[in-house]
């Protein structure tokens, strides 16, 4: 069975295994809101499917992902969001409840998703990027992979879905952060963020192997293995850092909003966002 979804597809590869891969190649699967409510719809077909045990998660072509479109930023009434994302006040009101439901909400949703996920990421992973491969349960590297938040120097305290501290540990997570540094695949997996490292050109063929063995494990044992390592994690406080993280990172998106809207009080608009003057017809 294959679904084709504007921006994504889903497909049962295997008898227990459905492969869920972004489909945008052309903007290196940057992540509009399409693309995040296309994968959403996609997960959904997995979890209720009782015969999928298994779910992989990729992108199409040379890169797992390049992060948030930023060109969909702002759009906050997009009809996609649902209602708790939904707000039309504008300011930090509407940018919060946008972030809150669209990245960490789907986010969280997606992680707690009932049955084994494996992200496959190959080429470059970039801020939002690693939001997605780090709300599945395992994940698979190429060995051409690598991995960034680069986001500290554009304003922000790190993604949305602020995991940095669980994935890395405390020291490097703040080198991740403060440095915006490229990470290769060998140091993801050295530093445990990443459980395999294979060879570009088997990525797949060796994911899917081992979610074929996953599979033959019982549903319910699958289940509540998977619940009882994201209830540790949850203990050490996962939840209530996140909240707090993605209310410093609007914060941040407030300050640079203030900065910006000085600038252009004491200097003008920059020539890049003026609006060209028409000619005299
Ligand atoms: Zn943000």
């Amino acid at each position: 069975m294959k679904k084709t979804f504007e921006l994504a597809t889903y497909e049962v590869v295997a008898p227990h295994v459905a492969k869920i891969m972004q489909n945008r190649p052309q903007a290196r699967n940057a992540q509009n809101n399409r693309l995040t409510y296309d994968l959403n719809a996609c997960f959904d077909l997995a979890a209720q499917d009782e015969d999928i045990k298994v779910i992989l998660l990729g992108g199409e072509g040379p890169h797992f992902s390049s992060g948030h479109d930023l060109r969909s930023f702002g759009k906050f009434e997009d009809p996609l969001v649902g209602t708790w994302g939904l707000v039309k006040e504008g300011g930090v009101h509407s940018h919060y409840s946008f972030e809150q439901e669209v990245f960490l909400g789907m986010c969280r949703r997606w992680r707690d998703l009932p049955k084994p996920t494996i992200a496959m990421v190959q080429g470059k992973c970039i801020a939002g990027g690693l939001m997605l491969a780090w709300v599945c349960d395992l994940i698979i590297a190429s060995d051409d992979a690598s991995f960034v938040d680069p986001v500290v120097a554009m304003g922000v305290c790190g993604v949305e879905y602020f995991n940095h501290p669980y994935e890395l540990g405390i020291r490097k997570a703040k080198e991740l952060l403060f440095t915006g540094d490229v990470w290769d695949a060998q140091e993801a997996h050295r530093l445990g963020m990443v459980n395999q490292v294979v060879p570009r050109a088997e990525l797949e063929t060796y994911t899917l192997a081992m979610a074929n063995r996953i599979a033959k494990m019982p549903s319910f044992a699958l289940k509540m293995s998977k619940q009882a390592v994201n209830t540790a994690q949850n203990n050490m406080g996962q939840r209530e850092t996140m909240d707090t993280s993605l209310a410093l990172h609007h914060m941040c998106h407030a300050h640079n909003r203030e900065m910006e809207a000085r600038a252009v009080r004491k200097e003008g608009v920059p020539e890049k966002f003026r609006e060209p003057v028409k000619a005299a017809e």
